[in-house]
């Protein structure tokens, strides 16, 4: 396993423009200021970022892919950074280098205060092994979720064999990190009876394994029998195509018990599906999926900010709202405005 020296040549060039050449040999070698400022260029709107950015992932995807990508899931408070300071306290130790990227729809303003901030996991930060990027901020969860997804690569190529990708769980976000993970953990809090309420039947079904944290102290035997009616409400769900059974396990992330089990299964799960073939396929339909995506995003971004779209939309609108035409008319008429005026 290729080792990640963090301080290696960190100062090096930081203020210089890089070349594409600079930046893949500086993600290779496992610089950490270089890798970030390649994320960086990933976030960036500007065009001429953009295209660097995509050179780099280009450059770099022949080195990716060997990572086990880990989506994690939960409501705030249920314990996702401590869990994460956890888990990654155990993979690194094991000798795996971990990367933890985020996915927060409700950071567009704050700029990724709420997940990956490196105060939120505070002994993972100062982990040598690890890197943590807060969410990039961007208007649309498509955008974000596509940064996210290319930061995964350029992750890989210099050397981390972990991705843990964190989501809140409260919206659309948990689609797209599973998306783009292989492994979906969803963390749920100790609590009688109604469990699974509050909580999104998709997103149950998404996950491969439930983990009931904060089983410690007074909450433990709550915590069990929460196990336990999970386990019997995830006999309701159809199978999945993994041909994995979801478990559901509990642990104090707090305590740090019952994480390594959790690492088990997940080894377990990359075992069972590599052997059947799920694995591969798997990432082969999300690769065909984030094509999709991307040409879908892009076309929808150039014609909402089309001047001339933007400028006849509100009207045509109204007059759709108004039984004046009819919305395939109205639509007809914007498309045929963009595409006049396309090229
Ligand atoms: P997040 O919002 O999902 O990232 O949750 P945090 O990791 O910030 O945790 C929220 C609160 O729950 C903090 O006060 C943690 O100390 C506490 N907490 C997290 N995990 C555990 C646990 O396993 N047991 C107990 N008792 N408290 C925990």
């Amino acid at each position: 396993m290729k080792s990640i020296n963090p301080n290696a040549r960190d100062h090096f060039k930081r203020r210089q423009v890089l070349s594409v050449d600079e930046y893949v040999q500086g993600i290779q070698a496992g610089n950490r200021v270089i890798l970030s400022r390649a994320i960086t260029l990933i976030e960036s709107t500007r065009a001429d970022h953009y295209e660097t950015a995509q050179q780099i992932i280009s450059a770099c995807l022949p080195f990716a892919g060997k990572s086990v990508r880990v989506g994690i899931t939960g409501t705030p408070g249920v314990g996702k950074s401590t869990f994460i300071e956890a888990l990654g306290k155990q993979v690194t130790e094991a000798g795996h280098q971990l990367a933890v990227l985020a996915i927060d729809p409700t950071s567009q303003m704050t700029r990724g205060s709420i997940l990956g901030d490196k105060t939120r996991m505070a002994a993972l930060a100062t982990n040598e092994q690890a890197f943590i990027r807060p969410s990039p901020a961007g208007d649309s969860l498509g955008g974000v979720a596509r940064k996210t997804r290319e930061a995964i690569v350029l992750c890989e190529a210099a050397g981390y064999d972990v991705v843990l990708v964190e989501t809140v769980g409260v919206g659309q976000s948990e689609t797209a990190v599973h998306s783009m993970v292989d492994f979906f953990l969803l963390l749920l809090l100790p609590g009688a009876g109604d469990e699974l309420q509050g909580i999104k039947r998709g997103i149950v079904e998404m996950a491969d394994l439930i983990a009931v944290n904060k089983a410690d102290g007074d909450k433990l035997t709550l915590a069990k029998q929460a196990k336990s009616a999970y386990r019997n409400a995830l006999h309701l769900y159809p199978p999945q195509a993994s041909g994995w059974i979801p478990q559901v396990l509990t642990c104090s992330a707090l305590q740090q018990t019952g994480i390594e089990d959790i690492w088990d299964t997940i080894l377990k799960y990359k075992k069972d599906t590599q052997e059947n073939g799920f694995w591969q396929t798997h990432r082969q339909e999300q690769a065909k999926f984030w094509l999709y995506e991307t040409i879908k995003n892009r076309l929808n971004s150039q014609f909402f900010e089309h001047l001339k779209i933007k400028d006849q939309l509100h009207t045509i609108e109204q007059a759709v709202i108004a039984g004046q035409l009819s919305p395939f008319q109205g639509a007809e008429q914007l498309l045929s405005l963009f595409f006049s005026t396309h090229n």
